[in-house]
């Protein structure tokens, strides 16, 4: 397990804890401000991020010291998991309202209003503080004419549309806002910020998920829908075998490979009992 489980999940999967979502964490200030500056001002998170470049021209040396201050930083403030549509189930159960919004790394990256982010509550939408303090921005891209707002979602409602995104190509994962506090699921891909920073800048800000995936060989035809779908380039294709295989290494345990095969040849397995990836996150 991560040591987000081991830190803030007493041994078990982290973002299955009920107390993580708990509405009187966002009574500390320091978060709450942190949340708003986050949503106000999305072009410092490019910033941050375009920085990145700056730091990995740096010497070696420099690069051993400086990138575990900045993931450190990041775990403390805004880190990420990867999880499969299972976990998010089983969050839904707990959770008591859903609120759909603008994906800010969209707004950075594409420069249009996509909403693939969904911030959870312990509460009603109507007495959510994560939903008062988004409109407190008045950010355009939150209240503006052609945003139609944030919109209050039912957990089936938004259950649907996590399906139909996993069909998509689109990975789930959960952030925190100020650790441990969990705020939001979002549905993401090469869009996102996270993803830039941990696949082609490395820095890591987001873990891998608590699974690993693997193909079935006897059930797998070849087709190669797997491959298509998979953010993180995981999966190869043999000519000679005509069937795919998973690199654990680089799987990220999202899913979303199962979903696109029809032949039901993927399975998750715990992360924790396969050795050659247990400890890599
Ligand atoms: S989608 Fe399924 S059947 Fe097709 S290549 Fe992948 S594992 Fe094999
Ligand atoms: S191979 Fe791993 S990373 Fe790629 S889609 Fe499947 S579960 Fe996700």
């Amino acid at each position: 397990m991560c040591e987000f489980c081991v830190k803030h999940g007493e041994g078990e999967k982290w973002y299955l804890q009920a107390q993580n979502y708990a509405e009187d964490l966002l009574s500390d200030l320091r978060r709450r401000k942190f949340i708003h500056n986050f949503l106000k001002y999305p072009e410092k998170l490019r910033a941050e991020v375009d920085k990145l470049d700056d730091l990995n021209r740096l010497p070696a040396f420099v690069q051993a010291v400086v990138k575990p201050v900045f993931v450190n930083r990041a775990k403390k403030s805004h880190y990420g998991q990867v999880l499969p549509l299972e976990d998010v189930e089983k969050i839904f159960e707990f959770i008591t309202s859903v609120t759909r919004l603008p994906c800010i790394c969209r707004q950075i990256s594409v420069g249009t209003e996509q909403r693939y982010c969904y911030a959870l509550s312990m509460v009603p939408p109507e007495d959510s503080q994560l939903g008062k303090i988004a409109r407190s921005t008045g950010a355009d891209y939150l209240n503006g004419p052609h945003t139609g707002g944030l919109e209050e979602l039912s957990k089936e409602e938004a259950l649907i549309q996590f399906r139909e995104m996993e069909k998509q190509g689109l990975f789930h994962s959960v952030w925190t806002f100020v650790t441990p506090f969990i705020g939001s699921i979002c549905n993401c891909d090469h869009d996102c910020m996270a993803m830039k920073s941990t696949l082609k800048k490395s820095f890591p800000v987001m873990f891998r998920g608590e699974y690993v995936a693997e193909a079935n060989a006897d059930l797998c035809n070849g087709c190669r829908s797997c491959m298509r779908v998979c953010q993180f380039g995981a999966i190869n294709y043999s000519l000679a075998n005509e069937r795919v295989s998973i690199d654990p290494p680089r799987c990220f345990g999202c899913g979303i490979c199962r979903a696109s095969c029809e032949r039901d040849a993927i399975t998750l397995n715990d992360r924790s009992k396969v050795p050659a990836v247990a400890d890599i996150w």
